[in-house]
């Protein structure tokens, strides 16, 4: 196998040398282990926090191991009857080419004709679920709601935009990078407005042109200063989901907090974070409601697929940065 390990911990934005290639002999299988050829292995921003030390809802990764996450792939090689080699499956061994281990750590993925086994990893697993427990069950999402959603051109602001709508919004904006993911969000994924955060204006100033009359909810990806515009377009009972704050991941200084925080007290605003870990009581919901919305032609995503496992890192890094749309996959195969 080829796999990834930590080399170091960076300090600020991760680089080439954080990561280091090993390629590795495997074992012969024991009793009750499978060998998983891996198809696609996922990078996400929440595991640049792993790489650091220190208290967070997840261990830290280790020092010269392998990086965990989660990946997809076949059964190639089986001492367990109940993955038979060929089973597809889903497990959280990540940035590897080949994993092996005993069959419960790996969990049947459904194949659906003509969708791409990557989507178990993005818009039918993990982020799509982030999306769905962040709106229904963080931020109680109601309909008629206007909806505030930052880093919405990625993977869960995608699902986000449009689970939303799909749950009654009446006005969904979002917030992006490049004028580029700006456009897709109105033309694709149905957002009613969106801006780019790196335009001259504030991002208080275009949320107010876009959602002229206030939000209701907001689905926080970034945290810093679209947390404090977020909290100043509030109406009186505005609930945000805070989801992430990548705006901070790789800075080396604590971030400054919202400045106008007397308004969550003034408007009777909730500011609600979560992590998904405590919410996979939601799983089935989610598969039922997405899988008829799926089924329907409701959802469409993207997917920014980095082709060859030894391109891991660099994926990494490159969706730190905003290179990609929709969910960052790596395909094991060059
Ligand atoms: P994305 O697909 O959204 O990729 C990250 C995106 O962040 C980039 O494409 C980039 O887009 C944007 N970004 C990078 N730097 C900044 C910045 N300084 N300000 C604003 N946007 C920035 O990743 P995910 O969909 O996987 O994750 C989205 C968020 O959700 C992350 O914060 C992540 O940590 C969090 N998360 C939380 C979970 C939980 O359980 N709470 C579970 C899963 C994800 P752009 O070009 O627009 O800048």
């Amino acid at each position: 196998t080829i796999e990834f390990h930590l080399a170091e911990r960076p300090v600020g934005w991760p680089t080439a040398d954080t990561f280091r290639r090993v390629e590795r002999t495997l074992p012969p299988l024991a009793e009750g282990e499978v060998r998983v050829a891996n198809r696609f292995v996922s990078v996400d921003p929440y595991m640049r926090g792993r790489m650091n030390l220190g208290e967070s809802y997840v261990a830290p990764f280790e020092l010269n191991e392998a990086l965990t996450g989660g990946a997809v792939g076949h059964v190639v090689e089986s001492n367990a009857p109940e993955l038979p080699v060929g089973t597809a499956v889903s497990h959280d061994f990540g940035w590897r080419s080949v994993a092996q281990g005993p069959a419960a750590s790996f969990r049947r993925a459904a194949e659906i004709p003509g969708v791409p086994l990557s989507t178990s990893l993005g818009i039918l697993g993990m982020t799509g679920l982030t999306a769905f427990v962040g709106l229904r069950d963080i931020a109680s999402i109601k309909p008629g709601d206007v909806v505030f959603i930052s880093g919405a051109a990625g993977a869960v602001g995608t699902a986000a935009g449009q689970i939303a709508r799909l749950m009654g919004a009446s006005r969904v904006i979002g917030s992006a990078g490049t004028a580029a993911k700006v456009a897709l969000l109105t033309e694709r994924y149905g957002f009613d407005a969106a801006f780019n955060y790196t335009d001259d204006a504030p991002v208080a100033e275009q949320l107010a042109a876009a959602a002229p009359e206030g939000i209701d909810v907001y689905f926080d990806n970034v945290g810093g200063e679209h947390l404090e515009a977020a909290i100043g377009a509030f109406r009186r009972g505005g609930r945000a989901a805070l989801c992430g704050a990548i705006a901070e991941y790789n800075t080396t200084e604590p971030a400054v907090g919202p400045r106008n925080m007397s308004r969550i007290i003034t408007q009777s605003i909730t500011l609600r974070g979560f992590t998904l870990g405590d919410h996979v009581a939601a799983a089935p919901a989610f598969a039922q409601a997405m899988g008829e919305w799926f089924a329907a032609g409701e959802i469409v995503y993207d997917e920014t697929v980095v082709a060859g496992i030894e391109n891991t890192p660099q994926a990494f890094i490159d969706l730190l940065r905003g290179a990609n749309i929709g969910k960052m996959v790596v395909r094991v195969d060059a």
